[in-house]
């Protein structure tokens, strides 16, 4: 290989080729990887520059909320709005710099043992919040098992899934989280009695801005980057998202960690020497 061949990219694949041989493929994607970096770069860039301006308008429409003038009346609707729409904006551009922070940093450099079933006790409060006691939310979690990873990153992909699952089940519907061991796997799964989604949708809904229904996704304020943040976190910690759904019965995301400790929760009585 000559110098200039050092960064190039080579993806190389083996098909069947006939009964009895096989094809060696070698692509050049270099340039396809260029493009990719320089995507993720713009979309990181802009989306830190974005930050600044939106805190101090979102920092205004607060006080202009709070102010004389929006309780005149005539102003109360516009001004609402716009803290909604700013509120909405602020949030996509969270995400998006998540997103890329996800896409261009290694794994995490210090993982810790996360006590997955405390982290679930949280989301579970969250989410009650956000359904304001108009969804029946549960948890039943193995306290025993723990995985290596970044807490906040676990944290932001199962807040995710529930927040779906509020977000997409009619008030008076079910939301079980459980967090349980099998096949040799830890699980996370949130299921809910909401609408379902028809199973062609499945394989595309982790692409980013990628919706079932965009009016309702819309309406719910969501960023339509929660599936795809939560794909990512996964991936760096080793997981895999699994979907289940049935139209008009409720959707089933399950998060499967193959690597995962059991450990011992409670304490032996001591020994005297
Ligand atoms: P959004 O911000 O739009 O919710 P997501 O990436 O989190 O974006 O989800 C992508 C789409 O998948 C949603 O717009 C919605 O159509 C669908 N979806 C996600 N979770 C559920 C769920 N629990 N039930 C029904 N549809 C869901």
């Amino acid at each position: 290989p000559s110098p200039q061949d050092a960064d190039r990219t080579l993806e190389i694949r083996i098909v069947p080729y006939g009964s009895d041989r096989q094809l060696l493929l070698a692509r050049d994607v270099s340039e396809l990887d260029r493009l990719e970096t320089m995507r993720r770069d713009f979309v990181g860039n802009i989306s830190h520059e974005l930050r600044t301006p939106l805190t101090v308008l979102r920092g205004m429409s607060e006080q202009l909320n709070d102010s004389d003038a929006a309780a005149s009346g005539e102003l109360q609707r516009p001004l609402a709005l716009m803290e909604q729409q700013v509120g909405r904006m602020s949030r996509l551009v969270d995400d998006l710099l998540l997103l890329s922070r996800l896409e261009t940093e290694s794994p995490p450099v210090e993982p810790g043992p996360v006590v997955v079933a405390e982290l679930l006790r949280d989301v579970q409060d969250e989410a009650k919040a956000l359904s304001g006691g108009e969804h029946t939310i549960t948890l039943t979690a193995d306290e025993a098992l723990q995985v290596e990873g970044d807490r906040d990153e676990l944290r932001s992909a199962f807040s995710n899934l529930v927040s779906n699952a509020v977000k997409y089940t009619e008030a008076g519907g079910r939301i079980d989280i459980r967090w349980f061991e099998a096949a040799g796997a830890a699980c996370a799964a949130v299921a809910d009695t909401g609408k379902g989604i028809p199973a062609h949708h499945l394989p595309r809904l982790t692409e980013r801005f990628y919706r079932v229904d965009a009016g309702r996704a819309s309406r719910e304020g969501g960023t339509g980057l929660g599936l795809a943040i939560v794909k990512h976190v996964l991936s760096r910690h080793g997981a895999r998202l699994s979907v289940t759904s049935e139209q008009g019965v409720g959707s089933t995301f399950t998060a499967v960690f193959p690597h995962y400790q059991r450990v011992k929760t409670t304490t032996p009585a001591s020994q005297p020497d």
